[in-house]
C-alpha cells in the first residue's frame, strides 16, 4: 500500500449504528477480507459482547480479549491473534465485555482507554494498515471509546422502514465525541445493506439517504444474499466462503471504493 497510510500509523474505522442486525458485524468481517484482498493488513477490534466477529471468524479459543485490553491494560501483541488469511488479525471479544461499561464508569480515562490501547508501541511492529472496530448495538461507553480511537465512523443502514430514524441519534452522538474528545472525527460513509433492488422499500431508503446525506453514501449497495447470511456459520467471510456470490463481490467493491476515496484511483 502507498505510503501515506504507514507514514501516519493505521487508519482507524469504527463501523457503528446502535441498531441491532444492521449489518455492522457482516460488514465488518467481509470489509476487513476484502481489504486483505487488495493487499492491505487489517486489525479488527471486536467491541461487541456478542463476540459476532470473532465466532465469525472461526476464533472460538479467546483467552485474552478487548475487554483485558480495556480493563487490565494489558500489552497489545498478547491480544492480537492472526486469522485464517494472511494480512488479518483480530482482538476477540467474549461476553466478559458486557460488564466493561459498569466497571469503567469511575475510570478516569474511561473514554480514552481504547484509544490509549491502539497507541502503544507494541502497535508498531504489527504494521496495520486499516483497524476495523466492530461496535456494540448500543450509543454506550463501548462504542464512545470506538468513536474516540478512530478517524472516522462507517455506518451501515438496513435498507427498510425507520432506517433513517436512528441515525440522527448516532450523528449527535459523533458531535458530542468531536466536542469532547475527537474533533477530527470524520463519517467515512453510510452502507446500504441486505439491499433488495426489486423492492420498493429498499429503494425509498436509497433515495432518501442519498437525498439527504448526499456523497457520504457509499455507491456500493450490499444486496441482501443468502451466502452472506451463511457464510459465519462455517467461520468464514462470505469471501472465502463463496468467493463469486453477489454479497461477495458487493464488498470487494465496496472495499475498492474506500481505497479509492483514501488514495485515488489507481
Ligand atoms: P449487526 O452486527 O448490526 O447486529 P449483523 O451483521 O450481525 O448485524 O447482521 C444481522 C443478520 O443479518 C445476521 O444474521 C447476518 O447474517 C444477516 N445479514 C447481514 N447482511 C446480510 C446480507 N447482505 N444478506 C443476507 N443476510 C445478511
Ligand atoms: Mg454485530
Amino acid at each position: 500500500m502507498s505510503d501515506p497510510v504507514r507514514g501516519s500509523g493505521p487508519k482507524i474505522i469504527a463501523i457503528a449504528n446502535q441498531k441491532g442486525g444492521v449489518g455492522k458485524t457482516t460488514t465488518t468481517i467481509n470489509l476487513a477480507a476484502a481489504l486483505v484482498e487488495e493487499g492491505v493488513r487489517v486489525l479488527l477490534v471486536d467491541l461487541d459482547p456478542q463476540g459476532n466477529a470473532s465466532t465469525g471468524l472461526g476464533v472460538d479459543d479467546r483467552p485474552l480479549t478487548t475487554y483485558d485490553l480495556l480493563v487490565d491494560d494489558i500489552d497489545l501483541s498478547d491480544v492480537i491473534q492472526m486469522v485464517d488469511q494472511e494480512g488479518l488479525g483480530i482482538i476477540p471479544a467474549t461476553v466478559d465485555l458486557s460488564s466493561a461499561d459498569m466497571e469503567l464508569m469511575a475510570n478516569e480515562k474511561r473514554s480514552f482507554l481504547l484509544h490509549d490501547a491502539l497507541r502503544q508501541t507494541a502497535m508498531d511492529q504489527f504494521d496495520w494498515d486499516y483497524i476495523l472496530i466492530d461496535c456494540p448495538p448500543s450509543l454506550n461507553l463501548l462504542t464512545v471509546n470506538a468513536m474516540v480511537a478512530s478517524h472516522s465512523v462507517m455506518i451501515p443502514l438496513q435498507s427498510e422502514f425507520f432506517a433513517l430514524e436512528g441515525l440522527s441519534q448516532l450523528m449527535l452522538t459523533v458531535r458530542e465525541v468531536r466536542q469532547t474528545a475527537n474533533p477530527d472525527l470524520r463519517i467515512e460513509g453510510v452502507v446500504l445493506t441486505m439491499f433488495d433492488a426489486r423492492n420498493n422499500l429498499s429503494q425509498q431508503v436509497e433515495e432518501d439517504a442519498r437525498a439527504n446525506l448526499g456523497d457520504l453514501v457509499y455507491e456500493t449497495r450490499i444486496p441482501r444474499n443468502v451466502r452472506v447470511s451463511e457464510a459465519p456459520s462455517f467461520a468464514q467471510p462470505v469471501l472465502q466462503y463463496d468467493p463469486t456470490s453477489k454479497g461477495a463481490e458487493a464488498y470487494r467493491s465496496l472495499a475498492r471504493e474506500m481505497l479509492d476515496k483514501h488514495f485515488g484511483a489507481v
